[in-house]
Order: structure tokens, then sequence, then C-alpha cells
């Protein structure tokens, strides 16, 4: 069954634009634009506002296209842009973040990672009212789960491909912990999943 396609506003496609351009370098950036449809943004970011950019599909078909051009790197560079778009997020959108002025130094460990994890679904929902995300707190381990990934939409894979969420989860993790920890994303909607699930693991050593 396909997911109906919908809106990323300009705010996002910025973050993700800024975030790719840092890591691949404006020639690599350009690149990918012009393959996935995008080539209005080249030299021409959209501004840091909430009205509707691009559809679902073109951004989902701009993380494919960066996969295609790094061929076996792909999955890193996604990775680094993911990371990138988290530290984006915490210069720019800290208050749609709700981290701005937050002291969370002295909560347990897992507190403060449930913190970042709602401050980016809350994020993302305010960005899209029909986002459908949330934190799992019932299991042994905290994961972030998302039914409406946009990074994958319309895709089909036997392993998961959102390899920028991870990024951007990894680095809120340690932006809280202050300690990298193992993020895998254990179900994806290309797979056939009902969602896109991404656990937090241990500590890396
Ligand atoms: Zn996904």
């Amino acid at each position: 069954m396909s997911r109906p396609d919908s809106v990323i506003v300009n705010g996002l496609v910025r973050q993700a634009l800024v975030s790719a351009e840092e890591v691949m370098g404006a020639n690599g950036l350009n690149a990918v634009l012009r393959t996935s449809g995008l080539e209005r943004y080249i030299d021409n970011l959209p501004p840091n506002d909430m009205n509707p950019a691009i559809k679902t599909s073109d951004y989902a078909h701009l993380n494919q296209a960066i996969e295609e051009f790094y061929g076996r790197g792909g999955r890193g560079m996604l990775r680094r842009i993911g990371k990138a778009s988290f530290q984006y997020g915490v210069r720019e959108q800290a208050a749609l973040l709700g981290i701005a002025g937050a002291a969370i130094k002295l909560l347990p460990e897992k507190q403060r990672i449930r913190f970042i994890l709602n401050g980016m679904v809350n994020a993302l929902k305010k960005s899209n009212a029909e986002v459908d995300a949330w934190v799992d707190e019932g299991g042994e381990r905290l994961a972030y789960i998302e039914r409406t990934c946009a990074i994958c939409w319309g895709r089909s894979s036997d392993t998961p491909v959102c390899h920028l969420y991870v990024g951007s989860i990894t680095e809120a993790v340690l932006w809280a912990t202050g300690v990298e920890h193992v993020i895998t994303e254990t179900h994806c909607l290309a797979r056939g999943d009902e969602y896109c699930r991404f656990e937090v693991g241990e500590a890396r050593a």
C-alpha cells in the first residue's frame, strides 16, 4: 500500500541543504539537486520559515540521489549530513526543538535522551500536522518511531535506508548525554515495516 504524498516546509529543506553542502561541498550538492529535479535550489536556499517547500517524494528522491552519488560511501555521507542537520537545529531552531534554556545536565541519562527525542518529535509535528511520530518508552531501550518518515517515502529495500535519520538521532543523543551511542534502525517503511524505528543502544566505548 502506498503512502499519500505530503509536504516538507522551507525551514526543514533549508536545514537539509545547508547540512548537505557542509558535508558534500557546493559541487556535490549541486550535482544531486540536478539529479533529483531540485535545480531551483542551486545557489538559492529556501527561507527559514514554515511554508510548504517541496513534496515528501522530492525529499526522498534527494536522499536517494545522495546515496547513489557516493555509491558504497553513501550511507556514511547521509549519516554525516544527518549529524550536521541536528547541529543546524541546535544553532538555528533551538526554540522549535524546545532546548532553549533547557537545563538537563543534572538529569539521569535516560531522561536526557527522552527529552531530546521528544523535542525532535514535537519540532517535526509543528512543521507538519500530519506527522505521526513518537518516542517508544515501553521497552528496555528508548526508541524514536515515525510512521510518516519522509526519507524513505516511496522506496523499497531489503535493508533500512533512513541513514540521515540515524545520523540526526546519533547527534541528538550525543548532544543530550555527551557520549555517542549506537543508533540502529530496526524497522523501516521501505522494507515493508509499519514504521521506521530507531533504537538507542549502548554508549560507544
Ligand atoms: Zn524511513
